[in-house]
């Protein structure tokens, strides 16, 4: 980075902190539909402002997705993706300060939504503003979307894709997410892994019983659990027939990758707090795991009595909420299809599916010329080569439908100036930001 822009940065660090407070201080849940016209008012502004020409993204139903355009010395072009919205800060009383209220403690800045992704949009376009100030006119061109539904799983940006998609072309994607590792090496992120996301429900009697009466009357709940239990061996294996049968296997470039992360299994083992991870891996035979299993996770399960004490019920319902993530190519309708045919096959025909959302793994192949050229970009700027995730395991919902109906490559590089286990999505009192990092998003 040259003196200049580094002057220029450090002369306007108040600045870069003010803009995200300005932004985390107007509340913008998309789950709830709060301060959602205001956010996309405001982001709007700020575009202009730092001389994009803007326009919005609509379809029926959908809150707009701003687009902004800023042309460089040359064509080629960069697509920014960020989203405006941020999960319920709720409950509200977890919190030590007001969601809505950015307070710097111990150097951190506290507030919803600063890790994700608010400060990413502020690093971004604090970055960018130092740019032109220094140099003018941007060497490539500049496209940025930012959704106002992706805490909600993007449920419309499929029809947007569809419907903006020669708008939308570009050279390659930024995605959100990703920043420095613990040793300063820039990590970028290469893809997510796919979700279903399942419920079942098993309706046992019309109404609940008294135990007393439970050699005879059918159980929901010991119905859900043996139907549960066949969905997956003691081990970890996934016993749905079929499941496996589209898993790619890994690369060699993508093994290369993983092996060549940093170790975080003592960070990983302290943050969860457990003794040990699943099979006694660590290491490298740890991240390979990490990065390539497909997994059905319960991620709720619910019957009958739970509260305080002892009640003699037999609950006439019971309910389990499933997610698969799933890895490439599985997609979420096959093995949805795939899991109705196993319960059906095991004898369990009359749980009821019902599926909240589906989204299909999306890679960008390291070989990419786009990955190649950003990884030499992160590798000057950080002095550094670059820690590569193949597949994450989180799923960004939007991915697939740019991939479908864009096919513009993409990766997460550096730039979401938070450090590594901080709050975001957490119902707890943070979500922090170290306010020194956003001094114009440098490692
Ligand atoms: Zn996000």
């Amino acid at each position: 980075m040259t003196d200049t822009l580094t002057s220029y940065l450090d002369e306007h660090v108040d600045d870069a902190q003010s803009l995200l407070e300005q932004l985390c201080r107007q509340p913008s849940v998309a789950a709830q539909r709060w301060g959602i016209a205001e956010m996309a008012d405001l982001v709007e502004l700020l575009l202009r402002e730092t001389g994009f020409s803007t326009q919005r993204l609509v379809v029926e139903g959908a809150p707009p997705v701003i687009f902004g355009e800023l042309p460089g010395r040359s064509p080629y072009t960069v697509l920014l993706y960020n989203h405006y919205d941020v999960q319920p800060a709720e409950p509200f009383d977890l919190w030590v300060s007001p969601p809505f209220e950015p307070t710097v403690r111990d150097g951190k800045l506290y507030a919803r939504g600063t890790s994700d992704n608010k400060s990413e949009f502020a690093a971004r376009l604090t970055a960018i503003r130092a740019l032109r100030a220094v140099h003018g006119q941007l060497p490539i061109t500049l496209h940025w979307m930012i959704e106002g539904e992706e805490e909600i799983g993007s449920p419309h940006f499929a029809a947007i894709a569809e419907k903006y998609a020669s708008l939308l072309q570009a050279d390659g994607c930024f995605w959100e997410g990703s920043g420095f590792d613990p040793t300063g090496r820039p990590e970028l992120g290469l893809g997510t892994k796919g979700l279903l996301y399942v419920q079942l429900d098993v309706q046992g009697t019309g109404i609940d019983a008294h135990s007393g009466a439970a050699p005879i009357l059918p159980s929901a709940a010991w119905r859900l659990v043996q139907a549960l239990a066949t969905l997956r061996t003691p081990d970890g294996h996934i016993r749905i027939p079929g499941f496996y049968d589209a898993v790619l296997e890994p690369s060699e470039a993508q093994l290369a990758a993983i092996a060549d992360q940093p170790d975080m299994d003592e960070q990983i083992r302290e943050s969860y707090k457990v003794e040990q991870f699943v099979d006694g891996l660590t290491g490298v035979a740890l991240r390979e795991r990490e990065a390539f299993a497909p997994t059905c996770n319960i991620a709720g399960l619910v019957s009958g009595y739970t509260g305080e004490g002892s009640k003699t019920v037999l609950p006439s319902r019971a309910r389990a909420k499933i997610d698969f993530r799933l890895v490439p190519d599985q997609h979420p309708e096959d093995i949805l299809a795939k899991l109705q045919a196993h319960l059906e096959a095991e004898g369990y025909g009359d749980i009821r599916i019902t599926t909240f959302s589906h989204a299909d793994p999306v890679v960008t192949p390291i070989e990419h010329p786009f990955v190649q050229r950003m990884a030499t970009i992160a590798e000057s700027y950080a002095g550094k080569r670059p820690s590569i995730t193949p597949i994450g395991g989180g799923t960004l919902p939007f991915l697939g439908a740019l991939r479908r109906y864009v096919g513009v490559p993409g990766l997460s590089v550096p730039g979401n100036a938070v450090y590594w286990a901080n709050g975001a999505h957490g119902r707890k009192h943070f979500s922090p930001m170290a306010s020194g990092v956003v001094r114009g998003c440098r490692p």
